[in-house]
């Protein structure tokens, strides 16, 4: 089977493709890549799997400041992250109002809740985006998640 070299431009479209919701065997097959890899890169093993969005409130019964859980702003945040979509796309996509989105881009509203955090073990963010020593992609975590998910498939492979 082909498989595809894993760049830091591979983990970018898989990480846009988690955040818009496919599950890790669609993205995988989309970009050559393991299901494996893709739950490495994903980090957040519990959104793996969910097809659909979460529908937080019928139309017409929009209560944002009480409806929109950590999940949803994790979601926001990632989407913002990746920076592909603009911010009423955002709202859009997560099913919130553009003010949330808002909060959200400006740091007003963060994600705290005592589910598992979006990080690995080992993982943290760094504010401002650093240059991988290993593959020189710009990352914002720490350590590079393209390397770890080499890493972790060479390891794969030699233990067949
Ligand atoms: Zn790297």
């Amino acid at each position: 089977m082909h498989r595809t070299e894993i760049t830091a431009e591979i983990v970018r479209l898989a990480d846009m493709m988690l955040t818009l919701g496919l599950d890790a065997e669609t993205i995988a097959e989309r970009l050559g890549i393991t299901a494996y890899v893709v739950r490495v890169m994903a980090g957040d093993r519990c959104r793996i799997g969910r097809r659909s969005r979460p529908q937080l409130f019928a139309k017409g019964m929009v209560n944002p400041r009480r409806a929109v859980d950590a999940t949803t702003i994790r979601m926001i945040q990632r989407m913002l992250d990746v920076g592909i979509l603009r911010r009423g796309e955002v709202a859009r996509e997560a099913g919130v109002s553009r003010s949330i989105v808002e909060q959200v881009a400006s740091g007003r509203r963060e994600a705290v809740s005592t589910a598992r955090p979006p990080l690995c073990r080992g993982e943290h963010f760094v504010r401002k985006p650093i240059r991988c020593e290993q593959c020189r992609a710009m990352i914002s975590i720490v350590p590079c998640r393209a390397c770890h998910a080499r890493d972790a498939t060479a390891q794969e492979s030699a233990g067949r």
